[in-house]
């Protein structure tokens, strides 16, 4: 017998009392409780809702004094949660609910693979009492497809109860059991790859910065509720100057190495409100409410110092030995019935701009 803290009632009575029922009687309950149990196991909203209902199914109608299902931990190292009906009178295991398996006759079923008979538990020196009337208990592994789950645990107060038809249901019933818990982390895995992959489909591969889809979505996020407050959005388009020819003298992965470091320099100066994102190629973009023309031409002006002071060397540059990059800014309070596009068309005149008056250096919109 193995427990974590008391957390549930006891269960209810059976009626008509199991010693007092013939075979066919008795028969009949086993089948009810495969037939409720494999419902349950079915319809269960979370796997804990599952186990305590079946828990409580076979307290309720069996002569079984404590019913439990008890989890291991992914290496199967240590029993880490624990659902019970019945009647548990002691309190013998750690009140954290965390053990190691290799105590008490459920770590022997986990440790063995194997479901364990115990005819009389003042004979089996694993056994930990969490009941002083319990006589037998029957432990079975739930195992999916090689992966062990936990045990399910049964104790009752008479020595003869566990006959092989018994055990035979309670086999069926671990099953169940595993198979639930197997399609319930099943869904938990996927949602989480989901997650995982919804992430990753917001982020550019090469800089790790936002990507293009990400932009698009603050864009338009950002458009309508600036609109409703009445307040500016501004954008700066950064551009690489003569990156073509970087790329030719000093290598793409040279090129690559500068990308990163001005997505870097780019997130910075976005901070905490606004957003830097790579737009495409050598392009990066930045998003930053709230900022009007003036604001958003001192944060571009300060970027491109930024940017300059890196160092980064750039033999083939027509502006000087590093790398530098022109700005163009636009800045506008943005209306609900206009398309944010024309945000992005205003800044990537204003970079035409930049680039016609000599590069490495910020124009804005009108
Ligand atoms: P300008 O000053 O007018 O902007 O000149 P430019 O050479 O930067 O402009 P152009 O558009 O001619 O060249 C952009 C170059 O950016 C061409 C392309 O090979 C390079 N490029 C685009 N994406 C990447 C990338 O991911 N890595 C590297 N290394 N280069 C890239
Ligand atoms: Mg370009
Ligand atoms: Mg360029």
């Amino acid at each position: 017998m193995d427990h974590a803290a008391a957390n549930n009632p006891a269960g209810v009575a059976s009626p008509v009392r199991w010693e007092e029922q013939d075979a066919i009687a008795r028969s009949g309950v086993l089948n009810r409780i495969l037939v409720r149990i494999s419902r349950e196991a079915l319809q269960g909203d979370s796997v804990d809702a599952l186990m305590q209902g079946i828990c409580d199914c076979l307290v309720a109608e069996l002569p079984v004094a404590i019913a439990s299902v008890i989890l291991l931990d992914e290496p199967g190292a240590h029993f880490i949660h624990e659902v019970y009906a019945g009647e548990l009178t002691l309190s013998p295991l750690p009140s954290e609910g965390v053990w190691p398996v290799s105590r008490g006759c459920a770590g022997r079923c986990a440790r063995t693979g194997l479901a364990q008979l115990i005819t009389d538990v003042d004979q089996d020196p694993d056994y930990v009492a969490g009941n002083a009337d319990v006589r037998s208990e029957y432990l079975i592994p739930i195992c999916h497809r090689q992966r062990m789950h936990g045990v399910l645990n049964l104790e009752s107060t008479q020595a003869d109860f566990f006959d092989a038809d018994v055990c035979r249901v309670f086999d069926a019933v671990a099953d169940l059991v595993a198979g639930a818990i197997h399609f319930a982390r099943m869904a938990d895995a996927l949602q989480a790859a989901n997650g995982k992959l919804e992430q990753l489909s917001m982020i550019d591969g090469l800089t790790g910065i936002a990507n293009r889809r990400q932009y698009d979505m603050a864009l338009a996020k950002w458009w309508s509720s600036l609109a409703e407050a009445g307040r500016p959005l501004a954008l700066l388009m950064v551009d690489v100057d003569a990156f073509k020819a970087l790329n030719d003298t000093c290598g793409h992965l040279y090129g690559d190495d500068c990308l990163r470091e001005l997505a870097r320099v780019c997130e910075q100066h976005a901070g905490s409100t606004g957003l830097a994102a790579r737009f495409g190629g050598e392009e990066l973009v930045l998003l930053l409410p709230d900022l009007a023309i003036p604001e958003a031409v001192h944060a571009a002006e300060a970027l491109r110092a930024c940017v300059e002071a890196m160092a980064l060397r750039h033999p083939a540059s027509p502006v000087g030995p590093h790398l530098t990059v022109s700005v163009g800014v636009a800045s506008t309070i943005p209306m609900p019935t206009d398309a944010p596009e024309q945000l992005l068309a205003a800044a990537d005149r204003a970079l035409y701009a930049a680039k016609a008056d000599g590069r490495n250096r910020v124009c804005h919109a009108p």
